[in-house]
């Protein structure tokens, strides 16, 4: 498992706490036995989940420290277990640029409310959002028990809700799930409304990338990172195209509600259909929290789809909070650099390249689209 899915599959379990640090695990998890045993290496030996090719290329290398411009980052969720992980996150945020993180908890009851004790000490730094209380959504009363929780998280201090997932499979927030309930089923109406009322926005994650449905076979192009998270082999889910034509029935019937696509709806690889989507729906966002390996190797599409939908796009990074994982995703938005490989950060063995964004599209991804939709909230009709 890759140092990412590491930190996901971590978080979702709870077990973040446990591990003494992300960057101490990359180094033994990408430094293990080959597998080769004793035979020369050559094509025929090196295994493509061995494969870590250097750049042999005199090109430019722009280091980046710190954001060019302060950062708000919408997707992230609570890494840090102790005061003391917290005073560091927030230490590192300072050196980097992140001026503020919305902590995605997915959580209701006790949890959230461990949460929010947590993280609510920072009001300036932090912002703790709820999840949605899944337990009874195949009973009657599901609507009406969920919404009182809902209420109670915000009376308690969570500003949204996020993030919910749904790969095809139904809702699911943190460890609740309700299968085959997909986000535009009836019985979730009365919840989204509610979440527009409230003035919170919803951060939704709906299918997953596109080489996780494909063939396991040579041709797939995400093969390095697609095998372990595979859904080609689980028949009967919702597909990719199923679930962004999902959200869309959502927003259309929700439009006093903000969302907020994770991860450019996992449309990365398809990004003029999400510049269709986010024309025909004025309530939606997307974030393109780790999505960074993704989107590098077309950069100059990329960058073309940056500029057209500057005001719509929300940084995030939902990667751990580590320094280097700062630095590389302002490394790819900032720079021009070409073929580099972040092969412990991503897992891919992709080549990346920078989009070079201008100024006033990065200081809106960075910060501004954030702040507008953040400062907005509360004022739709009730
Ligand atoms: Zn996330």
């Amino acid at each position: 498992m890759n140092r990412r899915l590491f930190l996901k599959w971590a978080n979702l379990a709870g077990v973040a706490a446990a591990i003494p640090s992300a960057s101490a695990f990359a180094q033994t998890a990408s430094h293990g036995t080959t597998g080769t045993s004793a035979k020369p290496a050559s094509p025929e030996t090196i295994l493509l989940k061995d494969y870590r090719p250097q750049s042999i290329y005199k090109v430019p290398v722009t280091q980046i420290a710190k954001a060019k411009y302060p950062v708000i980052d919408m997707h992230s969720h609570p890494y840090a277990k102790t005061v003391g992980e917290i005073d560091e996150w927030i230490r590192t945020m300072d050196e980097v640029g992140i001026e503020k993180t919305m902590i995605l908890t997915m959580s209701t009851g006790p949890e959230f409310d461990r949460l929010y004790g947590q993280y609510s000490k920072y009001p300036e730094r932090f912002e703790v959002w709820c999840g949605l209380d899944f337990t009874g959504y195949d009973k009657a009363d599901f609507g009406p028990v969920a919404i009182k929780e809902l209420e109670r998280c915000h009376q308690a201090g969570a500003r949204g809700v996020g993030e919910i997932h749904d790969k095809g499979k139904g809702l699911r927030s943190g460890k609740l799930n309700a299968p085959g309930m997909h986000p535009d089923d009836p019985r979730m109406d009365a919840i989204w409304q509610k979440c527009g009322q409230l003035g919170m926005p919803i951060s939704l994650h709906v299918a997953d990338p596109i080489w996780m449905y494909q063939k396991m076979d040579r041709y797939n192009d995400g093969l390095m990172n697609a095998y372990e998270w595979r859904l080609d082999n689980q028949p009967g889910i919702v597909d990719l195209s199923g679930m962004v034509d999902i959200f869309e029935r959502t927003l259309a019937k929700h439009r006093n509600t903000t969302f907020i696509a994770c991860h450019f709806a996992n449309l990365d690889y398809d990004l003029a259909r999400l510049g269709e989507v986010l024309d025909r729906n004025p309530n939606l966002y997307a974030d393109i929290a780790a999505r960074y390996a993704e989107t590098a190797p077309i950069p100059r599409f990329a960058a073309h789809f940056y500029e057209k939908h500057a005001d719509r796009l929300l940084y995030g990074t939902d990667m751990g909070l580590d320094k280097p994982m700062y630095q590389v995703t302002f490394r790819i938005l900032e720079s021009l650099d070409e073929h580099f490989y972040e092969v412990e950060q991503f897992s891919y063995h992709w080549p990346l390249n920078g989009f070079g964004l201008g100024g006033s599209i990065l200081r809106s991804v960075y910060h501004d689209n954030a702040a507008n939709l953040l400062s907005k909230r509360g004022t739709n009709p009730a």
